[in-house]
């Protein structure tokens, strides 16, 4: 997740054309530099008319800025996530420390995945893997929108965003294919970056 306090587009980690064939360079190309954009953009707005409606003390407005951050804001930092989850040379099942935590809390790898994949498949916006700090234990969200089903205080370690944006140009109707997609090319190495980082703080 992003650790900056001013909103910045981060650069892709990787070339537009690295997630071929599954994602296509266009539809990451648009997505980064138009979606992620966007979001990025619709956050600093909002803090500005905040910013000036505190100083001026009219807080027309306020409520739908307000609004505007937690829509942009996640918005902005689930797709940096999403960004850092894939890979070129992605693929393959998580190893280590976060597959015996998985298989602890979802009973199997293939519990979890079942799992995971019917929240992508019903979500309109995205489905995480999150480790929640106040259970101590992973858990699978379905989120609508970027802000919508959200577990408060939960840290986002894999996220998978399955808007119609990340797929239809690739796939048309048949998300089931791009989740699929999306798991060929899924960087377990960042999942489990993500994971420790949480857990070392959370659990010492
Ligand atoms: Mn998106």
């Amino acid at each position: 997740m992003p650790e900056q306090s001013n909103p910045e587009l981060p650069p892709l980690p990787y070339d537009y054309d690295a997630l071929e064939p599954h994602i296509s360079e266009q539809v990451v190309t648009w997505h980064h530099d138009t979606h992620h954009q966007g979001y990025v953009n619709g956050l600093a707005s909002a803090e500005e008319t905040l910013a000036e409606n505190r100083e001026s003390g009219d807080h027309d407005g306020t409520a739908g800025a307000l609004g505007d951050v937690t829509h942009n804001g996640c918005g902005h930092y689930l797709h940096t996530l999403f960004w850092e989850n894939m890979h070129t040379d992605g693929g393959g099942e998580p190893d280590g420390e976060l597959r015996d935590r998985i298989e602890e809390d979802f009973g199997s790898y293939e519990g979890w995945k079942g799992e995971f994949e019917a929240a992508a498949s019903a979500a309109s916006g995205w489905a995480l893997l999150v480790y929640d700090p106040v259970a101590k234990q992973l858990r699978n969200v379905a989120v609508d929108k970027h802000d919508q089903g959200a577990l408060w205080g939960s840290h986002p370690v894999l996220a998978l965003d399955v808007w119609e944006h990340s797929y239809y140009y690739d796939y048309g109707p048949d998300r089931d294919e791009f989740v699929d997609a999306f798991f060929e090319v899924v960087n377990w190495d960042s999942v489990a970056k993500e994971y420790d980082k949480v857990v070392s703080r959370v659990e010492g």
